[in-house]
C-alpha cells in the first residue's frame, strides 16, 4: 500500500484551514472524507475498515469469531461523523483542564469516553490523529519521570468531552491506581473505555491493571489495537486473533469487536471517530447489528 498513496489524501483530510465558518467546515469535512471515497476500494477498506481488511485474509466465512460487523456504519454515516471531530468557530473542540482529583474534573454536562493505556501504548499519538481535524488542539504529554501525572479533558464542541488518563506501567504507583480507579469507578457521565493495546506485543501483564479495573466496575470497554502498521500482515494477523479470543473467553465488559488503528497511517481512525459520535448519543448510525 499504500502508505505513500493515503498518506496525500490524509493529508488533505487534515490541511483544512481554521477560519471557515460551521456550515462550511462540516461540508469541507464531508468534502475531505470524499477524497478517502476516491481510493481504490482495496485502500479504502484499508483505511477505514482495517479489521475486514484483514479478515480478507482467511478462507471466506472460516473466521466466525473475528466479530466484523458489529458495528459497520455505511460510508456516509462515517462521512457524517467527521464534522462532530472538524473544528470551528461553532464546534469548538479544545484543551478543557487537568485534575489530579475526580473533584478537580469538570462538571457532567456532557457525555464523556476516555482513554486508558500503557505508557508508550501510543494513546498521545491516537488522540492527536482523532483531533487532526482541529489542528489548533494541543495535545498535552508529560512524560518527564517525577512529574505528576493528571487526567487531561478535551471538550468536543457540546457534543461531548474526550479524558486522556494517564499513561500507566506495571509497577503503578498506589496514588496513581487510585486516581484512575476513582475516575472509572464514580464518573457518572462516562460513557465508554477505550483500552488501548499494543498490536505488536499484544496484551502485556500492565495491560491487566485496566483490563481488571474495567472488569471490576463492569464498565462498558473497547479494546483498540494501536501501531498496526508497525507488524507484518501475518504477525498481525496472529495478534488480533489471539486479543480476539483473549475477548471473547475472558472478559464480560469488552466490546466484543476489536478496533485496529494507526496514528501513522490514520487506519481504523474515521471509523473510531464515527463510534465516539455514535455512542455519545450524538450520531444515530446505521451502523449496530447485536445479535
Ligand atoms: P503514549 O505514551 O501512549 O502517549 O505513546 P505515544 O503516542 O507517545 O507513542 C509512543 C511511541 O510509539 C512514539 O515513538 C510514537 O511515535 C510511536 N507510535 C505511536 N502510534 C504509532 C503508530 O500508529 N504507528 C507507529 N509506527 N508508531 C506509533
Amino acid at each position: 500500500m499504500a502508505a505513500h498513496r493515503l498518506r496525500p489524501c490524509v493529508g488533505r483530510l487534515f490541511g483544512m484551514g481554521p477560519e471557515l465558518g460551521s456550515g462550511r467546515r462540516a461540508y469541507s469535512a464531508f468534502q475531505a472524507f470524499t477524497e478517502v471515497l476516491r481510493l481504490p476500494s482495496k485502500q479504502l477498506t484499508k483505511l477505514v475498515f482495517p479489521l475486514q481488511e484483514l479478515h480478507g485474509h482467511f478462507v471466506p466465512g472460516s473466521r466466525p469469531d473475528l466479530h466484523l460487523n458489529i458495528f459497520h456504519p455505511s460510508l456516509e454515516d462515517i462521512a457524517r461523523a467527521e464534522s462532530f471531530f472538524t473544528a470551528s468557530a461553532r464546534n469548538r473542540i479544545e484543551y478543557l483542564t487537568s485534575a489530579v482529583r475526580l473533584d478537580h474534573a469538570p462538571d457532567l454536562r456532557r457525555p464523556e469516553v476516555c482513554f486508558i493505556g500503557r505508557s508508550n501504548v501510543g494513546k498521545s499519538s491516537l488522540i492527536k490523529a482523532l483531533f487532526s481535524l482541529a489542528p489548533e488542539v494541543e495535545v498535552r504529554v508529560s512524560k518527564k519521570p517525577g512529574h505528576t501525572k493528571k487526567i487531561n479533558f478535551y471538550k468536543v464542541g457540546k457534543h461531548f468531552t474526550l479524558v486522556d488518563m494517564p499513561g500507566y506501567g506495571y509497577r503503578a504507583p498506589e496514588d496513581f491506581v487510585d486516581m484512575v480507579e476513582t475516575y472509572l469507578k464514580e464518573r457518572k457521565n462516562l460513557m465508554r473505555t477505550f483500552l488501548l493495546v499494543d498490536s505488536v506485543v499484544g496484551i502485556q501483564k500492565a495491560d491487566n491493571i485496566a483490563i481488571e479495573m474495567c472488569e471490576e466496575f463492569a464498565l462498558p470497554y473497547v479494546m483498540v489495537l494501536t501501531k498496526i502498521d508497525k507488524s507484518s500482515k501475518g504477525h498481525l494477523l496472529k495478534q488480533v486473533l489471539q486479543i480476539q479470543k483473549f475477548v471473547d473467553t475472558k472478559t464480560q465488559g469488552c466490546f466484543p469487536q476489536l478496533f485496529p488503528v494507526s496514528a501513522m497511517t490514520c487506519s481504523g481512525i474515521h471509523l473510531l471517530r464515527c463510534f465516539i459520535a455514535d455512542i455519545t448519543g450524538n450520531l444515530k448510525t446505521t451502523g449496530f447489528q447485536f445479535s
